[in-house]
């Protein structure tokens, strides 16, 4: 743990505005100040900063917390690490190992395993036994230079090989099987997860490893299938990070080029575009459009032709459309991948390409015109439909113009009836879009009931909790009152419970109360909770009166739930908590 006063010092020095702003395009609304959150896409900002507490909540996705949690998120780092990065940046020195932290410590043992692993990976692909592998990347037309580049590996065609090298190095199971680079069989036997694969390391924007893509053998993918990816692990989710990207991060400032292979990646690197990354075998998702709008101002999508790789441009684009990046797309002719088209063509080729890519409407109305026979009049009356509802996607009146005039001409319609359909469709989508932005001001997307699920228990005790904690953390002084009437463990719901549990413990360790303490034990979305909690206004005018309300309650409703889970217990149940009766009587308890 890290000395409140020193975590003092350092939000002292990094208020939540200027930490905010650096990422945020914030204004002002009364005394706090709102803007676009950064962690979901959104055209009305619903994400809200609070100077006077320090703290942030966004009323759209419900993350929230304070300066730390707020850095943690954005830069992808973990509470401590996050600590440590603002400490840096404003100069306060932390102490030296003052705190211990098992997760930091697992976090880097796992990196550890992961640069021995990769480091064996690599020799092993460059000694004579690693020679199918070395083969198979040459055949594919990579140099040495770029093997060495990505830190390229095979892994041998064993279940232990790994294991035995990395148990060598002091690595034990545990954190073996933590790094996922081990997996463990249902009878508790150890084997090495990667066997005869060509080996891929999947490097963060920081530059440690986080884990392995392994790709089987042309005609050897029968088993486990073309590629074994690392699992989630305390340092790897594959949705929040992008294969190439610690590479890439420092050439695509304009422009990022997307593409859906490792493979594509490291051929389009090694042929000039170093500005290539690829999502992880995954769908695009909305961690990848966040991290790259850091990085970014235009993403070209590059397609393979099949109906999988249609598919995943979709969903891409429809991601991105709510990210203020610019999207285009690639389509590469004769169905091939970039690896291909430049292997046949030449890096000049694959530029020209580049430059002119089509823009994603002139994709969406390309794919849509497919699979339409535009010869009959159905047909074509069928496509204007589908292609009006394309071109009122764009917000932008000049181009929505330019394509009326273009399918006028090409379909024989006329531009006012043109015009007229477009213009119906955008209207009655504006009205549904605020129907469903004023729905999700209410009820924001992450409801209360997947922060807290035990809600269902009881609806009326779990709001007598919130509104308890409310009252807490505006009233600190109360806690006393509370602690006396209403005891930790007589909270209706476990989430509530540990907040309240919180709130108490600092407050009797002469702590200040604030947003900052839950940080360190709640994950964003609780900590969104307790923010919202926190800046509502359901403490009202008389604090005190409130707080009775609340404990009456929610004792009531203790009881109520207790009763009702002692109608579903068992006979053994019973003849226990009569037992329990029979004790406390005995002692006068009751
Ligand atoms: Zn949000």
């Amino acid at each position: 743990m890290i000395p409140e006063d020193i975590i003092n010092e350092i939000k002292y020095r990094n208020d939540i505005e200027t930490a905010v702003s650096a990422y945020v395009n914030l204004k002002r609304r009364g005394k706090n100040l709102v803007g676009l959150c950064p962690f979901h896409s959104e055209k009305t900002p619903s994400f809200t900063v609070y100077p006077e507490n320090g703290s942030f909540y966004c009323f759209g996705c419900g993350v929230g917390g304070d300066v730390f949690t707020f850095t943690g998120l954005i830069e992808n780092l973990d509470y401590i690490e996050a600590v440590k990065l603002l400490a840096e940046r404003s100069g306060v020195a932390l102490p030296q190992d003052g705190y211990d932290d098992s997760m930091q410590r697992l976090k880097n043992r796992i990196y550890d395993i992961n640069r021995d692993t990769a480091r064996f990976f690599h020799s092993f692909l460059m000694s004579p036994e690693g020679k199918w592998a070395l083969d198979y990347l040459l055949g594919r037309g990579l140099t040495l230079k770029t093997i060495k580049h990505f830190g390229l590996g095979a892994a041998p065609d064993s279940w232990d090989r790994l294991i035995k090298h990395l148990k060598q190095k002091g690595y034990s199971e545990s954190e073996m099987t933590a790094a996922n680079v081990v997996g463990k069989s249902s009878r508790g036997t150890l084997y090495d997860r990667f066997r005869k694969r060509v080996m891929f390391p999947i490097i963060n924007i920081r530059g440690n490893i986080i884990g392995f893509s392994g790709r089987a053998m042309p005609g050897e993918d029968k088993q486990g299938g073309k590629y074994v990816n690392t699992s989630d692990t305390p340092v790897y989710k594959k949705s929040a990070n992008l294969f190439g990207m610690n590479f890439a991060k420092n050439f695509c400032s304009e422009r990022i080029i997307l593409v859906e292979g490792n493979m594509d990646v490291i051929t389009l690197h090694q042929a000039g575009f170093k500005n290539t990354a690829a999502p992880l075998g995954t769908a695009f998702t909305q961690e990848q459009v966040n991290l790259l709008a850091r990085y970014t101002k235009e993403i070209v999508l590059t397609l393979d032709a099949d109906a999988a790789g249609q598919k995943a441009a979709q969903r891409a684009s429809q991601l991105l459309a709510g990210s203020g990046l610019k999207v285009r797309v690639i389509m590469i002719p004769d169905g091939k991948d970039p690896d291909e088209y430049i292997k046949k063509n030449g890096p000049e080729r694959f530029s020209a390409l580049l430059e002119g890519a089509v823009s994603d409407m002139d994709y969406k109305l390309l794919s849509a015109a497919k699979n339409i026979n535009s010869k009959s009049d159905d047909g074509r009356l069928q496509y204007l439909s589908a292609a009006a509802e394309i071109v009122a996607e764009s917000d932008d009146i000049m181009t929505r113009d330019i394509y009326i005039g273009r399918l006028s001409e090409k379909y024989g319609v006329s531009r006012t009836a043109l015009t007229a359909k477009i213009e119906e469709i955008r209207r009655n989508k504006l009205r549904l879009k605020k129907k469903k932005e004023i729905s999700e001001i209410i009820r924001p997307r992450l409801s209360k009931d997947d922060i807290n699920p035990e809600r269902r228990k009881s609806v009326k005790g779990t709001a007598a909790e919130e509104t308890l904690i409310a009252v807490l953390l505006k009233n600190p002084d109360f806690y006393r009152t509370a602690l006396e009437q209403l005891p930790v463990e007589k909270m209706i719901t476990s989430l509530n419970r540990r907040i309240y549990e919180i709130i108490i413990s600092t407050l009797e360790s002469g702590r200040t109360l604030d947003v900052s303490v839950f940080a360190e034990k709640l994950l964003p979305a609780e900590i969104g909770y307790v923010v919202s909690l926190q800046n509502s206004d359901k403490a009202g005018k008389n604090p005190d009166i409130v707080l009775k309300d609340c404990i009456r309650v929610i004792l009531e409703e203790d009881t109520l739930s207790s009763a009702v889970n002692s109608a579903e217990a068992t006979a053994e149940d019973w003849a226990a908590s009569l037992k329990d009766l029979i004790d406390k009587k005995s002692k006068g308890n009751i």
